[in-house]
């Protein structure tokens, strides 16, 4: 069986490693013409995202994330509010990626890739790509092309991202580069600060070379806050050069006056422990939030899986769990079922109960802390999971 993996981030990886295991014979192609590893900032762990390194790569997971024993919440002032013993583990999307790209064979790990078409006749998908790339017959195409995903666009015209009124400002800080009492303030936890319409969120991940020791790891923050659609949202999507850009803004992107806007509000707004670590930001870099239902992602011999299909909101920080999961059962169905359509609709229903799931809770939490403004420190409603709290 051929199968092309169309994106190479950490849903495609998966699913590429899951199937090769299985005897298929997998090629990924991905659009950037250079390794991805500098993409991305700290995920929180969950045991889906963890399970091909640990189950199949034989990885300890103390040597690619971080455990934390505790959820902690802050007051205006930094007092603790609440400190409640909640294990988590956190890493870095490029350590997983390397982790997952190293476990692939690079020959058939396809960079500058990018898919543009293609036909179907129900026997094969020719898959086209862009340059005059040669095109590719499979099997199986399966899209891994995130919530830009072009794929879904043609196979789901009608299915759109939603913007969910919010963004998340991001950014990383050398634990050493801050002063030894805000690394006391995020030690052994994830901690939070609500405020209006807004929460921050902190904790660590391995240092940008993947290290895990104290002393060599970042500090990791995400604020949500709140833009109108249209005007209020189209000037912070502006970036330095002029051009608007629709999901995200990269580090170095943010124009000044936005950046300028950040570190006075995180002053102004947020507890010294968290304004100090926004400031100390060098480049923080900015994702819009976007929710995505779908009524479908099996399409004959083509599916979708992972943000391509359903986006979350990362409230429950369980994006590549999802992605992970997808893969899981793909790879389950077709080990079961080697005729690829009958293989892809025995393994659709569960995968859209799942994506349908994580949308609604994630909706339903970011509504509380962005508009409703009802989110209780302590509630186990918002313990991470992908199944469910805690689950
Ligand atoms: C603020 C924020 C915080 C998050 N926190 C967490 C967290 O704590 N834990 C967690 O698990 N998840 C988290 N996520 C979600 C997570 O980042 C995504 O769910 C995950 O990256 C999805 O993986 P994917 O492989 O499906 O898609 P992506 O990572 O988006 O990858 C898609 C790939 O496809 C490629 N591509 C696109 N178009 C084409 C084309 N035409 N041809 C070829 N290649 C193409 C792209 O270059 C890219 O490499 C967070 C997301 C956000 C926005």
């Amino acid at each position: 069986m051929k199968t092309a993996v169309i994106g190479g981030s950490l849903g495609g990886l998966t699913a590429a490693l899951l199937l090769s295991d299985l005897g298929v014979d997998v090629h990924v192609y991905e659009r950037s013409p250079v390794e991805l590893a500098q993409r991305g900032a700290g995920i929180g762990f969950l045991p889906d995202s963890q399970r091909y390194l640990v189950e199949r790569g034989g990885v300890a997971l103390d040597d690619i994330s971080i455990g934390t024993a505790h959820i902690r919440y802050l007051d205006r002032r930094g007092n603790v509010i609440y400190d409640g013993a909640q294990k988590y583990r956190f890493s870095s999307w490029n350590t997983v990626y390397r982790q997952l790209l190293a476990r692939f064979d690079a020959r058939r790990y396809h960079l500058g890739c990018e898919l543009t078409g293609w036909r179907d006749d129900g026997q094969a998908v020719e898959a086209q790509f862009a340059g005059g790339k040669p095109s590719q017959r499979a099997d199986l195409m399966i899209c891994a092309d995130g919530v830009g995903s072009a794929s879904r666009a043609r196979l789901l015209p009608e299915a759109k991202p939603v913007y969910s009124g919010y963004v998340a400002w991001r950014g990383m800080v050398p634990e050493m580069a801050v002063d030894a009492k805000v690394r006391a303030a995020f030690d052994d936890a994830i901690t939070y600060y609500v405020l209006a319409n807004s929460h921050i969120l902190v904790y660590p991940i391995p240092g940008v070379d993947g290290s895990v020791k104290p002393g060599e790891r970042l500090l990791n923050f995400v604020w949500y806050r709140n833009y109108l659609a249209g005007g209020d949202l189209d000037d912070l999507m502006t970036d330095q050069s002029g051009q608007h850009r629709e999901i995200s803004l990269p580090p170095g992107a943010v124009s000044d006056r936005h950046m300028a806007e950040l570190r006075a509000s995180a002053i102004a707004r947020l507890p010294a422990v968290f304004a100090d670590l926004v400031c100390s930001t060098a480049q923080p870099f900015l994702q819009v939030i976007y929710d995505l239902d779908i009524p479908r992602m099996a399409f004959g011999r083509i599916c979708l899986v992972g943000d391509a299909a359903f986006v979350g909101r990362p409230h429950a920080a369980a994006g590549t769990a999802k992605a992970a999961a997808d893969s899981w059962a793909l790879a389950d169905a077709l080990a079961r079922n080697r005729d690829v359509p009958t293989a892809l609709a025995q393994w659709e229903p569960g995968q859209i109960a799942l994506g349908k799931q994580l949308l609604e809770r994630t909706r339903a939490i970011g509504r509380r802390s962005q508009v409703d403004g009802n989110w209780v420190p302590g509630d186990p409603y918002l313990i991470l999971g992908l199944r469910g709290p805690g689950n």
